[in-house]
């Protein structure tokens, strides 16, 4: 029997990204993990495909598909088995240049990251100081002549080094001297080939799952003044415009990965026989399955009832916030029963279970921690009194 499928409209996308996908089956990603290694080559081909420049308007080389089309693209990477945290945020990342950007910035970045010739993976805004609190971040851009001087650390920055481009969030006039606690950040637009090694160093950060994540050091480094997108002060309301898309299309890739998890489970339940019978007979193994099924559904409701919101022109931060954590749980639950339902083979390697498991666990904390989404919640829906400074959300 089939459960209802809210995206029913996009099969022709889900039909082109699993056939992609095909081609990167569960033993690739197995030799990743091992080596920590970037997916280069599932990469190339999502670029090669077109998928990662959906949002991208016609006008700049993209093909200008709205956020539910892009969402079930990242789904079905997810429920594929594969992994998009290597190349999501070239999808989305170059909103903030869509929106905000003036038209020669427009111009001269997008239709390279349309066609893949231009990375634009790496967004700096978590800093290791000042974590959720972005108001509170250290790092400095100070004008200098037709330039800024850039002086501070990031942490977090995924996919910096398989990146040309890197969105930066700056602060360009000190807290003290700013009229409303949001202004006072800026957004920059940095061409990180120009300054590696020359102001700006990336290091990697080990992970427990393969994530391409690293901290970044400013130390004096000089970025052209035209490197600022839109107007100087203003950026922590750009990034926060751009946050609800991302929380929606990472939510989807949750839905992905409990789908995976759930379809993984239950052939295993079919299949498995332990005392004369298969597993999956028994209703201890049935009802966990069952009940991730059910938060599963309920989820994927949410999650493309906000990208239809976003996609209709509101602006829809509690559904986009509430989307991310149901799904983030949905996936984790589903997670959880899986490596349940594989005993001792959950732990194995070649399941690749324990693996995706692994990778589930981040989406509890990032882009947004579950506490942080239910505080805003608690906030904007309840009305209770704000437990947070001006934090992302
Ligand atoms: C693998 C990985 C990739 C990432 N990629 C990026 C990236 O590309 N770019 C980027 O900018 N960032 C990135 N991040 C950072 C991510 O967005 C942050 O880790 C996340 O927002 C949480 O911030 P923090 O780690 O500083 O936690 P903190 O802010 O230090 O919070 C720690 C814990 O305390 C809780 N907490 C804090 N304040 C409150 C409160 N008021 N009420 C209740 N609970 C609270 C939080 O929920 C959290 O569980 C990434 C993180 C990881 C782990």
């Amino acid at each position: 029997m089939t459960v209802f499928d809210p995206t029913a409209e996009f099969t022709a996308i889900r039909e082109g990204v699993a056939n992609v996908c095909a081609a990167f089956p569960g033993a690739y990603w197995r030799d990743l993990d091992a080596r920590r290694a970037y997916p280069g080559e599932f990469v190339d081909a999502l670029i090669r495909e077109g998928w990662l420049a959906a949002m991208i308007p016609e006008e700049f080389g993209g093909s200008g598909l709205n956020l539910q089309a892009a969402a079930v693209i990242l789904e079905e990477i997810h429920r594929q088995g594969c992994n998009a945290a290597a190349c999501h945020a070239q999808m989305y990342t170059m909103g903030t240049v869509l929106r905000h950007g003036n038209a020669g910035q427009k111009q001269k970045y997008l239709p390279g990251i349309a066609d893949g010739s231009l990375r634009l993976q790496a967004f700096g805004v978590t800093e290791p100081t000042s974590g959720t609190d972005t108001l509170s971040l250290k790092t400095t851009a100070r004008r200098d002549g037709d330039h800024y001087v850039v002086n501070g650390q990031k942490i977090w920055t995924s996919r910096a080094e398989h990146s040309d481009l890197m969105v930066l969030l700056a602060r360009t006039t000190p807290r003290d001297e700013v009229k409303s606690r949001t202004d006072g950040l800026s957004v920059f637009l940095i061409d990180m080939r120009d300054h590696l090694g020359r102001g700006l160093t990336i290091r990697p950060i080990r992970t427990m799952m393969n994530h391409a994540t690293t901290e970044i050091f400013f130390d004096n480094m000089r970025i052209p003044a035209d490197s600022l997108i839109g107007e100087e002060g203003k950026g922590f309301r750009y990034i926060l415009s751009g946050m609800n898309s991302e929380r929606i299309l990472i939510a989807a890739e949750c839905i992905g990965d409990a789908k995976w998890f759930i379809a993984k489970a239950a052939a295993y339940a079919r299949e498995r026989v332990v005392f004369g019978t298969p597993i999956g007979k028994n209703q201890g193994v049935q009802f966990p399955l069952a009940r991730a099924q059910a938060h599963l559904m309920a989820a994927e409701a949410i999650v493309y009832r906000a990208a239809a919101m976003y996609d209709a022109g509101h602006n829809p931060g509690v559904e986009a916030n509430t989307a991310k954590m149901l799904a983030a749980d949905a996936s984790w639950e589903a997670a959880e029963a899986c490596v349940q339902t594989h005993g001792g083979f959950g732990f194995a390697e070649e399941y690749d279970v324990e693996r995706k498991f692994r990778e589930a666990r981040l989406y509890q904390v990032a882009p947004i921690s579950t506490n942080l989404i239910l505080c805003y919640i608690a906030e904007q829906v309840l009305g209770l009194p704000k437990s947070y400074g001006e934090a992302r959300g």
